[in-house]
C-alpha cells in the first residue's frame, strides 16, 4: 500500500499542475481581451450588447482567475500541514476530513460541516 502522505502529495501535485495550468489560460484571455481594447475602438459601430457581453465575461475571468488564486493559495497550505503533519485535518474541529472529500478537493481545510458554515459565513463559494 502507498504511504498516506505520499499519496497525499502525489494528489497536491496533480492538483497544482491542474490549477497553474487554468490559471495561466485564464491570464491568457484576459490579456487578450485587454488587448482586443484597442481593436475594437475602430469598431465603434458593435452592437451594444455584444459589447456588454464582451464585459461579462471579462469580468467573469477576472473572478475565476481571483478564484483559482485563492485555491492555489489553499494548497500552499495544504503542502505547509503536510509538512507539519496536520495535512487532513478540518482546521474547526480537529476530526479527520475524510478520504473521499480528500479526493474531491485535496487542498480542503475544513471538513464538509464545517466548510459549508463558512460559506454561509462569509458567502464564498469553492
Ligand atoms: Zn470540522
Amino acid at each position: 500500500m502507498a504511504d498516506p502522505e505520499q499519496t497525499a502529495r502525489q494528489r497536491l501535485d496533480a492538483e497544482l499542475d491542474r490549477l497553474e495550468q487554468l490559471r495561466d489560460e485564464v491570464a491568457a484571455r484576459i490579456a487578450d481581451e485587454q488587448a482586443g481594447d484597442s481593436a475594437e475602438l475602430s469598431h465603434l459601430d458593435q452592437h451594444p450588447a455584444e459589447l456588454g457581453t464582451e464585459t461579462q465575461q471579462r469580468e467573469q475571468d477576472q473572478s475565476l482567475l481571483e478564484q483559482l488564486q485563492g485555491e492555489l493559495a489553499d494548497l500552499e497550505d495544504a503542502y505547509a500541514h503536510l509538512d507539519a503533519g496536520t495535512y487532513g485535518r478540518c482546521e474547526v474541529c480537529g476530526r479527520p476530513i475524510g478520504e473521499e472529500r480528500l479526493q474531491a478537493i485535496p487542498a480542503a481545510r475544513r471538513c464538509a460541516e464545517h466548510q459549508a458554515a463558512a460559506e454561509a459565513g462569509d458567502g464564498l463559494v469553492g
